[in-house]
């Protein structure tokens, strides 16, 4: 629409413009040519014009100062004689210069007018009429090639439009469906991803967004299958030993107090597992204990204060050699957890009559702590599978020991939530060692 508006506008005031100056100075070259006569007549207006007679001009009219027709180019129905009442000769006639351009019916129509003066007084009028329909089909042809033109534009712009829009929505569409399905509960479900644009990035964003939403699932769901598990055990046994004192005729004092001392551990056990579940649970929700800087060496020699006396029962020893001032931002509690999930770990899993053995050093910027046994070891391919909820390599050792399996989970969503790490590995000379590394910081909290 504005390239069949504006250049045509454009064009056609340059157009009036151009025609009414040319026209004008035509107007003013007839002017001069009369100007020697003191008053016009008929006689010398038509003698002088002989003269000047100016080509390309459709019609010539010289009125006198009343405005009577005294010369009129046209052959056909002169006027000569009648009086001229265009707007131009009466505004001549008023002492000024006139001009007018119009475009109609494909031809320019221009006109001026000049007073034609003698000694400052206006003796006459002078007008001229020019009819052009040739720079008209010029323009005519100008303004249909830039319809032409606009309307290959329109096509071109409306058929890929057309395509654009409907690719862009079929593949909104497809992303739609696959999110409005992974909200339904269908986790499995991937978008298609086709080609590298924004939408096929957005395709590929949503995937990964769909993977770990998956992933997380899953494990939302075992975790809770296997706490329910792990619950449903101990109650089953506090149930049947209850039924049994109960459902026992005369049964014999002692035997009821072993009973009863048996649902005591069962209930000690449950109670071991939900402290452990709310201790994973809290460290899940991301809400972190204001940490500062805590120094290791003395919660080690706690630690091992409490476990001499579970380890002398089984005749194993514990030593450590640790060094002092090592510095991590954490809290006193949880590293008291960490240190000893994993030297009870070890006194549980050494063979009677073992060795454990804490270590804690500064490598570099590090802290570093170990806990070496000489007891079973794990297995390779449990290495990495140990840290996981619920996990564990030999089961009926575990429960008989008093475990949860949950014990190396929580060190190691502590320790990582503090910016360090865990791992566990087979010592040559048999038995298994885990190593807690934690950033270093000084005394008064700085890295
Ligand atoms: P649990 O309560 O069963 O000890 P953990 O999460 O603390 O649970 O440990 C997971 C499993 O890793 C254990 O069941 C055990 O099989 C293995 N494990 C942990 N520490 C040791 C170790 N020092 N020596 C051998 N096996 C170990």
């Amino acid at each position: 629409m504005v390239l069949n508006i504006y250049p045509p506008l454009v064009s056609e005031d340059l157009v009036f413009r151009s025609k009414t100056a040319t026209l004008q100075s035509s107007v003013s070259v007839i002017v001069s040519s009369l100007s020697g006569l003191d008053r016009l007549t008929e006689e010398n207006v038509t003698s002088a014009m002989t003269v000047a007679e100016e080509a390309g001009l459709s019609r010539i009219l010289v009125t006198d100062g009343a405005g009577r027709i005294l010369y009129d180019t046209r052959e056909t129905g002169s006027a000569v004689g009648q009086y001229a009442f265009y707007t131009e000769v009466v505004q001549a006639l008023l002492g000024r210069d006139a001009a007018a351009c119009s475009y109609k019916n494909g031809a320019f129509r221009s006109r001026a007018a000049s007073p034609v003066l003698y000694q400052n007084q206006i003796i006459g009028a002078v007008y001229a009429y020019e009819y052009d329909t040739e720079k008209a089909a010029m323009l005519a042809g100008f303004q249909n090639n830039l319809f032409n033109l606009s309307m290959v534009i329109g096509a071109v712009v409306l058929v890929f439009s057309v395509v654009l829009s409907t690719t862009l929505t079929r593949q909104i569409g497809e992303l739609l469906e696959a999110i409005r399905k992974v909200r339904e509960g269908a986790y499995s479900h991937r978008a298609v991803v086709r080609g590298r644009d924004e939408i096929a990035q957005l395709g590929e964003e949503f995937n990964s967004l769909t993977d770990r939403l998956q992933k997380t699932e899953e494990a939302r769901r075992r975790f809770v299958s296997d706490a329910s598990h792990e619950l449903k055990t101990p109650l089953a046994a506090i149930r049947l030993l209850s039924d049994s004192i109960l459902q026992t005729e005369n049964i014999d004092p002692e035997t009821t107090r072993e009973f009863v001392a048996d649902i005591g551990k069962e209930a000690e056990r449950l109670s071991r597992i939900t402290e452990d579940l709310l201790r994973l649970t809290r460290l899940d929700s991301d809400v972190l204990e204001a940490a500062s800087a805590v120094e290791v060496l003395p919660v080690v020699q706690q630690v091992v204060r409490m476990m001499e006396l579970i380890a002398e029962e089984r005749n194993i020893t514990i030593t450590y050699q640790a060094e002092e001032g090592c510095f991590v931002r954490s809290t006193r509690d949880e590293l008291y957890q960490i240190i000893y999930n994993l030297a009870d770990n070890a006194v549980k899993y050494d063979r009677d009559g073992g060795h454990v053995e804490i270590r804690l050093k500064r490598d570099r910027s590090w802290a570093v702590l170990t806990v070496a046994d000489d007891g079973v070891g794990i297995p390779q391919e449990d290495l990495s599978l140990i840290f996981q909820r619920f996990y564990r390599v030999d089961m009926a050792r575990s429960r008989a020991a008093g475990g949860t399996g949950l014990g190396l989970a929580i060190v190691r969503d502590t320790v990582e939530k503090r910016g360090g790490s865990v791992r566990a590995d087979n010592r040559p000379e048999g038995g298994a060692v885990f190593t807690v590394r934690w950033p270093l910081i000084r005394e008064g909290g700085a890295e």
